[in-house]
């Protein structure tokens, strides 16, 4: 198979990743959702696993078709939020840019299912001059989260654009790129990418990766040149049933992550996109497997297990929490990583 060749709906037959007997699903799923796999990411699969889990994230199945009746076809809110084109402010101090919403692959749980892969895939120059005019207009803007679609599919000259013009403005102090290129496409992470990230402003980049088998070899390679050129690494995970709903798995996943300078930042609750649901836990079961880790690994391998509430209200932290009081008393009953309850006197006077 050829690297750099991007596979599509009807190439996933000749590549052996599905049998004639489902072609008719995948191109029912495929009117639907955007599908696309890269050649790194084709490779890991393993077709003779039934549940293997790169599989389970790319090629798409029938399960996609079924639509439960709490799931929404803009899970987050970004809607409610979207004052111009390309722009969602959410909260007072951070606005997302999407000036693409084209990604190297289609993740087949993705929380933009219904704008990803879609035209018009770029913002053309006057939509993102007004982009960048919204945000110059607002002082209270401190950091622009550069996400999509996935912005290190475009062209360095055109990243490079993008990083100058926020550059540029003054009370924009941090820019931060979310992106799955080094995981799925590690090859792209080259020289002038890299080169395209340069600023005077603090650069962050978040990766998106949910299982220890993405830590590929040309994957670790792309994200130590990330790292070796000075840029802060941070990285998502949305929890997936079949796929790392497994202590061992994310504690694998985390481990590897820190060990390349990537900190893990957020776990996320899977958002309730159509056609999603064999892909959701329950937030006990997340629960449960965050007080699994915390017993694990240090500190610097668990993430914020996250939830987005429906309908555009944010983010909120749904960690299990280590401490309850009694209440006449007011004394703490604290839980250690192993579940033994320990007491914790009460809070002082005032
Ligand atoms: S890379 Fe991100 S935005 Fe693109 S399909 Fe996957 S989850 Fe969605």
């Amino acid at each position: 198979m050829e690297r750099d060749r991007t596979l599509r709906a009807e190439d996933l037959g000749s590549v052996g990743l599905v049998g004639p007997a489902r072609f008719e699903e995948i191109r029912r799923v495929a009117q639907e959702f955007a599908v696309a796999l890269t050649a790194d990411m084709a490779a890991l699969i393993d077709p003779a696993h039934p549940a293997d889990p790169i599989a389970a994230q790319f090629v798409p199945s029938g399960a996609e078709l079924e639509i439960a009746r709490e799931e929404r076809t803009d899970p987050i809110g970004d809607e409610r939020w979207a004052p111009v084109p390309g722009i969602v402010h959410r909260y007072p101090d951070r606005v997302l840019l999407k000036p693409t919403v084209l990604c190297p692959v289609y993740c087949r749980f993705c929380f933009r299912r219904e704008v990803v892969g879609k035209q018009p895939a770029m913002l053309d120059r006057p939509a993102l001059d007004r982009a960048f005019d919204y945000i110059r207009q607002r002082p209270e803007v401190w950091e622009v989260i550069v996400s999509g679609g996935d912005p290190f599919v475009l062209a360095p000259r055109r990243l490079g654009e993008v990083v100058r013009r926020l550059d540029h403005i003054p009370h924009v102090a941090v820019i931060r790129f979310h992106t799955r290129v080094p995981v799925v496409d590690p090859r792209r992470v080259k020289p002038p990418l890299i080169q395209a990230l340069a600023a005077e402003k603090a650069v962050y980049v978040v990766l998106h990766a949910n299982h220890p088998r993405e830590l590929t070899t040309q994957a670790r390679e792309a994200i130590t040149r990330l790292s070796r050129a000075g840029i802060p690494l941070l990285s998502q995970t949305v929890l997936l049933r079949g796929v790392n709903d497994d202590a061992s798995v994310l504690e694998a996943l985390f481990r590897g992550l820190v060990a390349l300078r990537v900190k893990p930042y957020y776990l996320h609750h899977a958002d309730l996109a159509r056609g999603t649901a064999h892909f959701r836990t329950g937030i006990r079961a997340g629960q449960r497997l965050v007080r699994a880790l915390r017993g694990r690994v240090s500190g610097l391998c668990q993430p914020t297990y996250v939830l987005d509430i429906p309908g555009g209200y944010g983010k909120v932290p749904i960690t299990p929490c280590a401490v309850s009081a009694e209440a006449e008393t007011g004394k703490w009953n604290v839980e250690d990583g192993t579940g033994m309850q320990h007491a914790y006197p009460a809070d002082p006077e005032g």
